[in-house]
């Protein structure tokens, strides 16, 4: 059989939604085994308040069914969201996962690939960006890791009840990705496919830059129910999982 790789992003999976933490594990242990390639591109998790979070139940979970597929013979890469960009080294070594730049480029069976989480493409949400910036500052990030899990908790717990709010008075157009910012991506590396996830919007994308050909991939979430994209050799294909 022919080697093929699987991308997923946005799960979003949080001890709430018994329903989606159970369809991952199940598409773990199915449809990934026999992959030569697992890739997650960010929101992996609702959010992360550090690889010191190992109490609960989720997370340990997460990492230990990532490493019983690795055992099985399948790398499983790991990219940053902007929910869990506090995901580390000590969480990657649990789940035997390797973490990704945003972007990473890669030979995906033949085919030169970029990958990104999506968020960076979003131009047009200018608050977003300024939080990005913010939270991705080490300084900011050691502030917030130096305080308690439960204080931790208390913080992300407040953000997520600001965005939801935030998120009603912007426009689809607004948190949807920026077109220049899609063409710049694709001429500064010039690979003709693009996968990223962030923005819940699954399409095949075409786009024709200074006469060069580039699909772009958007993955879905798993909000209703979960789905994936699978590459190999002849192209990729976007497959939905049965609901939960
Ligand atoms: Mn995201």
């Amino acid at each position: 059989m022919e080697g093929f790789s699987l991308f997923i992003s946005d799960l979003h999976l949080a001890t709430e939604r018994p329903g989606i933490v159970e369809q991952f594990f199940g598409f773990l242990a199915g449809p990934a085994r026999g992959a030569e390639g697992l890739y997650v591109l960010g929101d992996l998790f609702e959010y992360w308040a550090g690889d010191d979070d190992f109490d609960d139940p989720l997370n340990h979970s997460v990492a230990q069914a990532f490493a019983g597929l690795v055992r099985e013979g399948t790398q499983v890469f790991f990219m940053h969201g902007n929910r869990d960009l506090l995901v580390g080294q000590a969480f990657a070594q649990r789940a035997s996962a390797k973490l990704l730049e945003d972007p990473t480029r890669l030979d995906l069976h033949g085919t030169r690939t970029l990958l990104m989480h999506g968020d960076t493409l979003c131009t047009d949400d200018v608050k977003y960006q300024e939080f990005r910036a913010y939270a991705r500052h080490p300084q900011n990030q050691a502030r917030f890791l130096a305080q308690p899990i439960a204080a931790r908790h208390a913080e992300i717990e407040g953000l997520r009840t600001r965005n939801t709010r935030e998120k009603l008075g912007k426009t689809a157009e607004i948190m949807d990705v920026n077109a220049q910012a899609v063409e710049q991506v694709l001429r500064e590396h010039g690979y003709p496919r693009l996968i990223h996830g962030h923005t819940h919007r699954p399409a095949r994308h075409v786009h024709v830059v200074d006469r060069h050909e580039a699909t772009r991939w958007v993955l879905g979430d798993w909000y209703e129910s979960g789905s994936y994209l699978r590459c190999d050799e002849k192209g990729c294909a976007s497959i939905a999982l049965q609901e939960p």
